[in-house]
């Protein structure tokens, strides 16, 4: 039998008791013979509670021991987990992300995998051993531990069933698979037995946070089939893979799902003066700080002047609020922001060619009152940026209205 990556998120190892029923789930598949790495996530709200304590030690923690802090979850639960099976008469092997030589690039808080060096894992499956992997984690060219993004232990797996190549990667989490929107808001929700990787990743990017969205990018570009199922209960969960009929493309079903996001806040430059170089001027800046922006938005041109609005992340808001106000000063303009905003995005690749949509979500959100601040399209999504106390009324209205409930199954 070939390899095979799990990864269990944090609500999967919340406990010890948690911790002991992963280990039974792990052993039976170890009993039934697959070689098995695994990777997991730290416990519960760990790494909010490391984070928040960070901010009552020190105004602004660096990256860099922001990152050497996160990293410690992960450690205590791979090696918890390696005890429960050790318990269980399964030889395991808890390691680090560097002692499983993930290396990183990138930023601290946000490093990327650029190379895995599995050999060790691999002496590890020779062995007969499984291979417990902590998530979320790489070392960068100056052997610092790097993080790779909340979330983002689903990466780790997914690299690593690449690298190794796994047959699959399961993906455990608190929820039997991908829905048409998050279960938790709308409870009508269906579940997605099989989704495509580009519709997986637009509604990842779009805030659907079962799935971290470079996990699924990685999936794609190396053929890696990914199963997300629950780690309480038996349940078929659901199989994202490369999308292969699409020659029926225009006639099936049009809709993955309705997707929210509430981590966004607007910030708009107003009056500035335009011409080329304008964007580039305001954007530049921001890419440099590490800022990442969303929907951007530039009204048409009046007497030379005129307005550029774009979303960013909550924890990014003050940063791009004061590079942002230096550009509008410069430009004979002004800055300002909005912060609790979310997002909403209907997300399916079947809306290409099919006009209608995005009129249809406005009427929507119209009917019930809910103001619009800003709308991107794509082929595969449209998005409307609305404050952040409508947003799940949002979802639901959305949800019935495109009747994603009584929809049929899909052909991926
Ligand atoms: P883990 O800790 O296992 O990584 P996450 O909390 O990151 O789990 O992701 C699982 C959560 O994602 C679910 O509890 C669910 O509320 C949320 N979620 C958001 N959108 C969806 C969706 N479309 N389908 C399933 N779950 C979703
Ligand atoms: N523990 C990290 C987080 O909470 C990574 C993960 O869970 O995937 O973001
Ligand atoms: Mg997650």
């Amino acid at each position: 039998m070939g390899i095979v990556v799990q990864k269990y998120g944090g609500s999967s190892v919340a406990t010890a008791e948690h911790i002991k029923a992963v280990a039974e789930r792990i052993k039976k598949a170890h009993d039934a013979g697959s070689s098995l790495v695994v990777t997991v996530s730290a416990m519960g709200k760990t790494t909010d509670r490391l984070l928040r304590l960070a901010g009552e030690v020190s105004r602004e923690p660096s990256p860099r021991e922001i990152d050497q802090l996160l990293s410690t979850g992960e450690l205590q639960s791979v090696a918890l987990l390696a005890m429960a099976l050790h318990d269980r008469g399964v030889a395991a092997t808890s390691l680090t992300g560097p002692q499983a030589g993930m290396k990183t690039t990138g930023r601290y808080g946000s490093g990327v995998i650029s190379e895995i060096r599995p050999d060790r894992l691999r002496g590890l499956l020779d062995e007969g051993q499984v291979a417990i992997v902590a998530g979320f984690q790489g070392e960068n060219a100056l052997g610092d531990i790097m993080t790779l993004g909340r979330g983002g232990s689903d990466t780790t797996a997914v690299a690593l069933a690449a690298a190794l190549g796994a047959e699959r990667c399961e993906i455990y989490t608190d929820v039997d698979g991908i829905y048409t929107a998050d279960p938790r808001v709308v409870p009508g929700a269906r579940r997605i037995p099989i989704i495509s990787s580009e519709e997986m990743a637009e509604m990842a990017w779009r805030g659907a946070k079962v799935m971290h969205p470079r996990a699924v990018e990685l999936g794609a570009l190396y053929g890696v089939e990914i199963h997300v199922r629950s780690s309480f209960s038996e349940e078929p969960g659901t199989i994202i893979r490369e999308g292969k009929k699409m020659e029926r493309l225009e006639t099936r079903e049009t809709l993955a799902g309705i997707v929210h996001d509430l981590d966004v806040s607007r910030i708009t430059l107003s009056g500035i003066r335009t011409g080329p170089g304008t964007m580039s001027r305001i954007f530049t800046p921001l890419a440099e700080g590490g800022v990442s922006v969303d929907v951007i938005v530039e009204s048409a041109p009046k007497e030379g002047a005129s307005d550029v609005a774009f979303t960013v992340g909550r924890g990014d808001y003050e940063k791009a609020l004061k590079l942002a106000g230096e550009v509008a000063g410069s430009l004979g303009g002004e800055v300002e922001g909005e912060e609790d905003l979310g997002k909403i995005s209907a997300v399916g690749t079947g809306m290409l060619n099919r006009p209608g949509y995005a009129a249809r979500m406005f009427a929507s959100l119209g009917k019930a009152g809910i103001p619009i601040r800003m709308v991107s399209t794509s082929e595969i999504q449209v998005t409307c940026v609305v404050p952040a106390g409508r947003v799940e009324e949002a979802v639901r209205i959305l949800h019935e209205d495109f009747e994603l409930e009584e929809m049929e199954e899909r052909d991926v």
